[in-house]
């Protein structure tokens, strides 16, 4: 098994959300609360930083580099982590305002993190050179891809599906925000090892259906073979729908806002603007179209993302 570093509040609690469930009269839902990890405001990139961690310091790492948007959860949770082991951190973040500091990448900078600003587009390119310096000038750097959705990152959620299984709890389905991948197909591997048959149904935040399906069942296959086995798991056994992606990356429509809005009001839960506001807007519609059914248990795993409510361009909406 690979090294694990024990760096989360775990188990994360799974609570009913019975007014929801009560409203929509769909089936009933309930919330697995990663965005209770701990560290840092918690989120869904702690329990995949849990292995990246060990395998950076097992490398000699003295400085972790990483990228992400200006309003990164993985950045955030990264910074501190750093932090806390005494490593430098340098993060890349993509922005069309470089230079403010705000909810998420304030917090980058109170863990001591330095930001490096770039576009979407030069974030990967600036992030390799960012690490060629850092390497020449003996810093021993160590580049965490996106989202730490690496194989050994995946591990993070192969466990978090185990520890679902230790609560005993065993939903129709899991909903779950899927972005860079890994989150998803931790859970998913972990359906297929357990031989489960819980669906773990991932809610496209940006990318087309059949992309993500691709990523997210390499990323199962790849970490499968770290954990002793050779599973090849094919894309048409991942679930992932992406008809909620609007506007874009980080851009709600009314569906996330009502949702966040839904959640705060009947619950007293906080969803996050760019993700799992958009997981739940797209369960809420599969609720309402009979896909998701009444009789029917549905986890709704929540992966964190709260400090980007603070954040000007989200914090409008909802003043
Ligand atoms: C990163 C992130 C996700 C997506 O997880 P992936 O493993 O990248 O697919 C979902 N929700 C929040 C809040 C995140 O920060």
């Amino acid at each position: 098994m690979n090294p694990r570093i024990r760096l989360s509040h775990l188990p994360t609690p799974i609570e009913p959300l019975s007014k929801i469930s009560q409203q929509l009269g769909g089936p009933n839902i309930f919330v697995k609360r990663d965005d209770l990890t701990g560290i840092a405001f918690g989120g869904n990139k702690l329990r995949k930083l849990e292995f990246v961690l060990a395998e950076a310091l097992a490398n000699g790492a003295k400085t972790l580099i990483t990228v992400g948007a200006a309003q990164s959860n993985h950045c955030r949770q990264t910074a501190a982590v750093a932090a806390k082991f005494g490593l430098d951190c340098i993060l890349i973040l993509s922005t069309e305002n470089p230079g403010i500091l705000e909810a998420n990448s304030q917090l980058d900078s109170m863990f001591g993190a330095e930001i490096v600003w770039a576009t979407r587009e030069e974030r990967e390119g600036r992030a390799a050179e960012i690490f060629n310096q850092a390497w020449s000038t003996g810093r021993r750097p160590f580049m965490i891809p996106l989202g730490a959705s690496t194989p050994t990152g995946t591990l993070g959620y192969l466990e978090a599906f185990k520890e679902l299984q230790q609560q005993e709890f065993t939903p129709d389905w899991i909903v779950v925000a899927s972005s860079s991948g890994g989150t998803q197909a931790g859970l998913a591997l972990g359906a297929c090892l357990m031989g489960s048959e819980i669906k773990v149904l991932g809610i496209s935040i940006d990318h087309p259906a059949a992309e993500l399906k691709v990523i997210v069942a390499t990323l199962a296959s790849v970490a499968s073979e770290l954990v002793g086995e050779k599973l090849i798991v094919t894309p048409e056994v991942i679930l992932v729908n992406s008809d909620y992606l609007g506007q874009g990356y980080g851009v709600p429509s009314d569906r996330e806002i009502d949702a966040i809005r839904l959640f705060a009001r009947l619950e007293g839960v906080l969803l996050d603007p760019v993700y799992t506001a958009r997981a739940a807007a797209g369960m809420i519609d599969l609720i309402q179209k009979g896909v998701l059914k009444k009789g029917e248990q549905v986890l709704f795993w929540h992966t964190g993302g709260t400090p980007a409510l603070f954040a000007e361009q989200y914090k409008r909406y909802f003043v």
